[in-house]
């Protein structure tokens, strides 16, 4: 699916024609390509006083080949201001709201001076970690920028909070692989969120343009869609990928495990036997599963007076039960070592609510149940449990909305454009790398900051 209206605004007709009429601008996104540098200039890093996290952070970008500009030589912009591929801003130090003064001071020089493809990004200490109800307001408080600077900027820049836990055990690992994800191209089509990195195992891997070097991923829904885009991205990161879907979907999902030198299971995920016959093949076959990515998912739209319970049924049990059943059968023979991850595709259905979608919309919130239930109660096995949850990505799904709807859908969210099943499979596959053990219990919008359940 091609969005033909962001083609055209890249043309010089159609830049003629948005400045006049004021349209829509969809900016062309920055995504990754292996070997590409993390950012396409230097990063700008300022600290608020009392700040704990700028100088290791510092340390990451510099080993990264991130160049740090220096911040006195930037306070005063000439003729030829300084441009940056990214501001972030160590705000840990912020312990009262009249210190909130600290980040204007910092973002209001430089609100203009971002490179196309941009990063913001703010990090802070979650406000149910700080001992002073005062110092938990003005933490929270950050949120608001955050967010508002991603509407603002524009250019495709993205703009995240970051908390990251007091406990400093491990905390400069397990911070690398988010703010590597969030700077490169990985992230282009996430924005304005709420990102919280804990204090667990994280392994650096010896390359990071194979983050999932040997590590065995499975992936359902993977013969077309998001799941297709997801076989084929975490392969390129180094993954063994066993392939799942329906076998009706046989031969796409031939074509996508032979692609990539995966294997492919054709089963039904609904089927009473599905979790036994699953286990048994990643048992023989690997002895093992590091990753689980729960991707299969179907819509029966209708409004709740007009929906059969057959349509009500489907949809809970491919998108929620069926991954229950799975995750107890594979945690239940130890199939998932230490260091495994589970990721969930959830929905910003599942977070707004949708006219026509109750069960989905209730099947996708239970999703989000399922992280924030799973994620705490696997904690000391070391195995992590996340979620994302699309905003409007160009798939087949999405083509079979009326016209009128799918533009809108299109269009209200900050970057003012859909995003491609690569962007979701980048994002599961960074909560999925073994150097992001840190990372649990989240649920990362993958949606260009959409308005839907903002
Ligand atoms: P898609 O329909 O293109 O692909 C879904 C895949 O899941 C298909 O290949 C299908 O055969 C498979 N599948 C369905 N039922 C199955 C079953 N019982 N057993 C095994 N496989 C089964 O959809 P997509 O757009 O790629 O969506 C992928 C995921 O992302 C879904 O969970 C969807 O709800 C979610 N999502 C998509 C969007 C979007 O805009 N496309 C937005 C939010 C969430």
């Amino acid at each position: 699916m091609t969005d033909r209206y962001a083609s055209f605004v890249q043309s010089a007709a159609g830049r003629t024609l948005v400045k006049r009429l004021g349209l829509p601008d969809p900016p062309r996104l920055r995504r990754h390509s292996p070997g590409d540098p993390l950012l396409p200039g230097p990063a700008l890093l300022g600290t608020a006083t009392g700040g704990l996290l700028a100088e290791p952070v510092a340390r990451i970008l510099t080993a990264a080949g991130v160049e740090l500009a220096d911040p006195a030589a930037d306070t005063a912009p000439g003729d030829n201001p300084r441009r940056y591929g990214a501001l972030l801003f160590d705000a840990t130090g912020i312990i009262d709201s009249t210190e909130l003064r600290q980040l204007y001071d910092f973002f209001h020089p430089q609100a203009r001076a971002m490179l196309p493809g941009g990063r913001v990004i703010v990090l802070g200490t979650p406000p149910q970690e700080c001992p002073m109800p005062r110092e938990a307001t003005a933490q929270r408080a950050l949120e608001g920028l955050v967010r508002s600077i991603g509407k603002e900027f524009g250019r495709g820049t993205t703009a995240q909070l970051v908390y990251v836990t007091r406990a400093e055990n491990g905390v400069l690992t397990s911070l690398e692989s988010t703010l590597r994800f969030l700077l490169s191209g990985r992230s282009a089509y996430v924005s304005g969120q709420v990102i919280r990195v804990g204090a667990g195992e994280a392994t650096a891997p010896a390359d990071w343009d194979r983050p999932l070097d040997g590590q065995v991923v499975l992936v359902t829904g993977a013969a077309r869609g998001i799941g297709a885009a997801l076989a084929r991205v975490l392969a390129r990161d180094g993954a063994q990928v066993v392939a799942l879907d329906i076998p009706a979907a046989g031969d796409a999902l031939a074509a996508v495990a032979n692609d990539i030198g995966g294997t492919a299971v054709q089963l039904d995920l609904t089927a009473p036997d599905a979790p036994t016959r699953l286990a048994d093949h990643l048992a023989g076959r690997h002895g093992r599963v590091d990753v689980v990515v729960h991707n299969a998912g179907i819509t029966r739209d209708k409004t709740l007076g007009r929906m059969d319970a057959d349509q009500w049924d489907q949809v809970i049990d491919v998108n929620l039960s069926s991954q229950e059943r799975i995750n107890d059968m594979l945690l239940g023979r130890g199939l998932i070592p230490t260091g495994g991850r589970i990721v969930s595709v959830s929905s910003i259905a599942g977070i707004a609510g949708n006219r026509g979608q109750t069960n989905y919309a209730t099947s996708k919130a239970g999703v989000i149940g399922l992280v924030d239930s799973l994620a705490p109660a696997l904690r000391g096995r070391g195995i992590s449990v996340n979620a994302v949850a699309p905003g409007f990505i160009e798939t087949r799904l999405t083509a079979r909305i009326p016209l009128v709807v799918r533009e809108a859908g299109r269009r209200m969210n900050s970057l003012a454009q859909g995003g491609l099943p690569v962007d979701v499979a980048e994002t599961i596959g960074w909560l999925a790398w073994p150097a992001s053990g840190a990372v649990s219990g989240n649920v990362v919008r993958v949606c260009g900051q959409s308005l839907l359940g903002a």
